[in-house]
């Protein structure tokens, strides 16, 4: 069995010698346990700072122990009742070829329903991230100007994809590269930009010329500054993420214009996808019908390899994916 464990903590931008890769022997199960196969383990902005040793609403990652995470995998061995090998699935053990874990925090899922990397990314977590933030969490009403950054990600690109579903009147969306962009408008972006192109406020503006309804903010800093400069009476962001700022060792300078929250009757709402379960069954639904009737695409970059998966986080953080970053085990 490999796993691998974080080394030390990094200081800034992580880097390779953050993690070590070491071999352990595969786990048998005792009572009420399973041991899983891994086959696809995700790489989350998130795990960035549960590198840090700081309180958060997750604990941190432990010195020389396993990193954890999503993943789906196959059961290879059962202590417990309802699980039986060959059984697909879903479970927080990433990062690690062969899990060993209690059943009750394994969750069974059908693998002839949808790929096994949905699980991780469409139908899984961020899924839910982008329906519950845009839906609940900003509550976009049908005709809104909406917004969204790191959009070619896999979380924005799903969040801009359901507000043209709900109705949304326009969709922006901003990203990294010209590529993204372009994937964007193929996604059904009615406008779309590289954030490296000039400043964002002056990019914003001119794809909304009429401004904003609901932020769906991935990023922080100057995007969240220039969508508060954008918006109108009554403007909403659902503060999903703050990527720009995980690898900070200072404080961010922007927003610089956050008193216009009160002139505007901003509303800027912070949110976890743990509180939003309840929305789970019809989040399925939904995400399940637009998958099938083909009214809504997914992208995933698969990285190989467990020992490939720090390079996988790393390349999360520079923007090396399109959709979904995940690891095949
Ligand atoms: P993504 O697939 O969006 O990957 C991260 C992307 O962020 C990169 O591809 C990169 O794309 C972009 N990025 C990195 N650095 C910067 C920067 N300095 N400025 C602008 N963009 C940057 O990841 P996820 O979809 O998994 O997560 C998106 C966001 O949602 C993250 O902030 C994450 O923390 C948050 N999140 C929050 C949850 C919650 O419950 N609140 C749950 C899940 C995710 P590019 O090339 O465009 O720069």
């Amino acid at each position: 069995n490999r796993e691998i464990h974080l080394a030390s903590r990094p200081t800034g931008w992580p880097t390779a010698e953050n993690f070590r890769l070491v071999e352990t022997p595969v786990p048998t199960p005792g009572p009420g346990q399973i041991v899983v196969r891994n086959r696809f383990v995700s790489v989350d902005p998130y795990m960035r700072g549960r590198m840090n040793d700081v309180r958060s609403y997750v604990p941190p990652f432990q010195l020389d122990a396993p990193l954890d995470g999503g993943a789906v995998g196959e059961v290879v061995a059962s202590e417990a009742d309802g699980f039986t090998p060959g059984d697909v699935v879903l479970h927080g053990l990433g990062w690690r070829e062969y899990a060993l874990l209690d059943a009750t925090a394994a969750r069974t899922v059908d693998p002839d329903l949808a790929p096994l990397t949905a699980y991780l990314s469409v139908l899984g977590m961020t899924g839910l991230t982008a329906y519950a933030g845009l839906l609940e969490v900003a509550g976009m009403a049908e005709g809104e100007t909406v917004f969204v950054s790191a959009a070619a990600g896999s979380v924005g690109s799903l969040v801009g994809q359901i507000a043209k579903l709900k109705g949304a009147g326009r969709v922006v969306g901003s990203a990294g590269s010209a590529a993204k962009v372009d994937r964007l408008r193929e996604l059904g972006f009615d406008a779309a930009f590289d954030y490296h192109d000039g400043p964002v406020g002056d990019s914003l503006r001119a794809a909304a010329p009429d401004g904003i309804d609901v932020y769906f903010d991935n990023v922080g800093g100057d995007h969240l500054e220039a969508a508060i400069s954008s918006m109108r009476l009554h403007g909403r962001a659902a503060i999903c993420g703050m990527i720009a700022q995980y690898n900070d060792t200072e404080p961010p300078a922007a927003p610089r214009n956050l008193a216009q929250v009160i002139g505007k009757r901003l509303t800027l709402r912070g949110f976890l996808v743990g509180d939003h379960g309840h929305l789970r069954e019809r989040f399925v639904g939904e995400m399940a019908g637009w998958l099938r009737d083909g009214s809504l695409s997914y992208d995933e970059t698969i990285v190989d390899g467990l020992d490939n998966a720090p390079e996988a986080f790393l390349g999360l953080l520079r923007g090396e994916n399109l959709g979904k970053m995940l690891v095949r085990v």
